[in-house]
C-alpha cells in the first residue's frame, strides 16, 4: 500500500479563502482523473458528526480558526490511503501553516514532499466579495463577516513562511506566472 502511494502525483493547492482553490481543483481533478481532496470539505463532513469531537470541529470552523493539525493530518492520511488506486491527488486547503507542511513529510505515509505546490493569488477585495456573495446563498455557515475576517487574518499571517518553504524546495508554481510567461512569448514574437 505504501509503495503505491509513493508513486502517486501529489499536488497541494494553497491560497486564501475564496481564492477559487476548490472550484479549480474540481475541474483539474476531472481533467487529469486525479482524486480531489478538499481538506475543508473533509472537515465539514467530520463537523457534521453528532459527537463531541464533531461539535468541537464545527465550532472552530464557524469561527474561522484552524482545526488542530494532528487531526487534519490523520484525516488526510486516512483519505489518501482509502484512495490508494488514484493516480494522483489534488489536495486543496493544505497545508495552512508550516508545521503542517513539515508534518506531512514526516507523518503521512507517503513520507515525501508534494510534487508541486500551486498558489492562488487573489486580491483581498475579490476574496471578500466572493465569500459574502456565497454567504447570501447560505451554502456555508462560515461565510459571515467575523469568520471571513478571521480566515483572512489566519491566511495572511501563516502563508508567508509556507511559501518561502516551498520556494526554497523549488516546488512553488503560480498560475499567474504561467500567464505572464505566455504574454511574454506573444510579445517576444513581435520583436
Ligand atoms: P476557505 O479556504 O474558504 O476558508 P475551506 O473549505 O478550505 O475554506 O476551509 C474551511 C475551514 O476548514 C477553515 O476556515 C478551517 O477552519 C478548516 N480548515 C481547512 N483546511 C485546514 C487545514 N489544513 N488545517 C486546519 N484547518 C483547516
Amino acid at each position: 500500500m505504501e509503495v503505491k502511494l509513493k508513486s502517486q502525483t501529489i499536488i497541494f493547492v494553497i491560497g486564501g479563502p475564496g481564492s477559487g482553490k476548490g472550484t479549480q481543483c474540481e475541474r483539474l481533478a476531472a481533467k487529469y482523473e486525479f482524486q480531489h481532496l478538499g481538506v475543508g470539505n473533509l472537515l465539514r463532513a467530520e463537523a457534521g458528526r453528532p459527537t463531541g469531537q464533531g461539535r468541537q470541529i464545527k465550532d472552530i470552523m464557524l469561527k474561522g480558526a484552524l482545526v488542530p493539525s494532528g487531526f487534519v493530518l490523520d484525516l488526510l492520511n486516512d483519505n489518501m490511503l482509502k484512495r490508494e488506486e488514484a493516480k494522483g491527488f489534488l489536495i486543496d486547503g493544505f497545508p495552512r501553516e508550516l508545521t503542517q507542511a513539515k508534518e506531512f513529510e514526516r507523518l503521512v505515509r507517503v513520507g515525501r514532499p508534494p510534487n508541486i505546490v500551486i498558489v492562488f493569488d487573489c486580491s483581498t477585495e475579490t476574496m471578500i466579495q466572493r465569500l459574502l456573495l456565497r454567504g447570501q446563498t447560505g451554502q456555508r455557515a462560515d461565510d459571515h463577516e467575523a469568520s471571513i475576517r478571521q480566515r483572512l487574518e489566519t491566511h495572511y499571517s501563516l502563508c508567508e513562511p509556507l511559501i518561502a518553504y516551498y520556494q526554497h524546495k523549488n516546488l512553488l508554481r503560480n498560475p499567474e506566472d504561467a500567464i505572464f510567461t505566455k504574454c511574454c512569448s506573444v510579445i517576444d514574437g513581435l520583436l
